[in-house]
């Protein structure tokens, strides 16, 4: 599981450990950007939400999530990017890897400075990416989606990486991390 603050990287990441290690990448921004393109019954409802800044309901996401963990191709392991970002989902997360009979191995913490956060949000032109929205987004996610790191530190899985770095070199030490290079 990837965790950060929005633009802290981790779509970029995600694709390209997914790549490396060899498994789907499930980014649970890009389903609700795909339901809202398509304009299915999901994206009908999340619009205005994503478009605010906000979060989805812990309770739409776990079905999002939930259904898409049933698919074939997540049976050999999965990287997600963008779930859990609440206690509760965390929750809800566990329940449906339990059901699976699944485990999480590892949290990386993608760390990166606020004001580069913002910085990278304003040169993506993302419509969720207005600075007004971008501070939105960061506000929610101190809030809502922070409390996890402790939450997922205490369970001995949080791996923390500097995320201020290129591209590459951001890759090569979220692999160290999860190759057992100490627990943040
Ligand atoms: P992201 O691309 O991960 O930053 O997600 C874009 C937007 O989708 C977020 O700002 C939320 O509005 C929504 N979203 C994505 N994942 C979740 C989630 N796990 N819980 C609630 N809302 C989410």
């Amino acid at each position: 599981m990837l965790l950060g603050a929005p633009n802290s990287g981790k779509g970029t990441q995600a694709g390209r450990l997914a790549a490396r290690l060899g498994v789907p990448t499930i980014s649970t921004g890009e389903m609700l950007r795909g339901a809202v393109a398509d304009g299915a019954e999901l994206g009908r409802k999340v619009k205005d939400v994503m478009e605010a800044g906000r979060l989805v309901d812990d309770g739409l996401m776990a079905e999002v999530v939930g259904s898409r963990l049933e698919r074939d191709d997540a049976r050999r392991g999965f990287l997600l990017d963008g779930y859990p970002r609440t206690l509760g989902q965390a929750k809800d997360f566990e329940r449906m890897l339990g059901d699976l009979r699944e485990k999480l191995d590892a949290v990386v913490l993608l760390e990166v400075p606020a004001e580069t956060l913002v910085q990278r949000a304003l040169g993506r032109g993302r419509t969720d990416d207005r600075e007004e929205v971008a501070r939105e987004r960061l506000r929610v996610y101190r809030q809502a989606t922070e409390p996890l790191v402790d939450y997922y530190r205490k369970c001995g899985l949080l791996r923390a990486v500097d995320g201020d770095q290129p591209v590459a070199a951001v890759t090569e030490r979220i692999l160290a991390a999860l190759n057992g290079a100490g627990a943040a």
